[in-house]
């Protein structure tokens, strides 16, 4: 496993062996990135091109089925996710729980700006109620066809929540078993 996430996990107080049992798999952090859609509240929602230009066709096809989608959380670095992780730790959260909902640094898919967390109007944003939505039947039916795949269905093999909000687009991206040598 890569030295610097096995330090970063450890300060975390998440041992290797624990990450290797998951079966988490290594992200690698995309460098070329550009914004795919821009926020209600001006943040810029980065992706890289592939997966960016494959949004931008979903989201004009589910529009002009009457579905409006939009982005919550794109790329996010792994600087980013050590500092959500170490926050759910001083709030207080066990290791094990934030583990449910949340990957470890340098395992998360969106460090790969490949990954998108979604909502639709009238809903809470990361929350189970998306599944009950349209937008979710209609991501269910179509965003295939767009290269987006549901990441984390009830019960996936990683042991986190089910998140109907994350999709990932081309799933085939590189990735490396947690106990692979580098
Ligand atoms: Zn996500």
């Amino acid at each position: 496993m890569n030295p610097r996430l096995v330090s970063l996990n450890s300060d975390l107080g998440i041992p290797s062996q624990f990450l290797a049992a998951r079966g988490f798999c290594e992200c690698e952090e995309a460098s070329c990135l550009e914004v795919a859609e821009v926020g209600a509240d001006g943040k810029d929602h980065l992706l890289v091109p592939a997966a960016a230009n494959a949004w931008h066709n979903l989201k004009s096809a589910a529009l002009s089925d009457g579905v409006s989608l939009f982005i919550v959380s794109a790329f996010r670095s792994i600087d980013r996710q050590t500092e959500i992780v170490r926050r759910k730790l001083e709030a207080g959260a066990p290791i094990e729980d934030i583990l449910t909902v949340c990957a470890p640094p340098g395992f998360s898919e969106h460090h790969t700006g490949r990954a998108v967390d979604l909502s639709s109007p009238g809903c809470r944003s990361l929350e189970l109620e998306f599944e009950q939505t349209s937008a979710f039947a209609w991501l269910r039916a179509r965003a295939s066809e767009f290269g987006y795949y549901l990441s984390y269905p009830i019960g996936n093999n990683y042991g986190y929540q089910f998140e109907p909000w994350h999709w990932c687009f081309n799933n085939a991206q590189p990735i490396v078993p947690a106990d692979a040598a580098r």
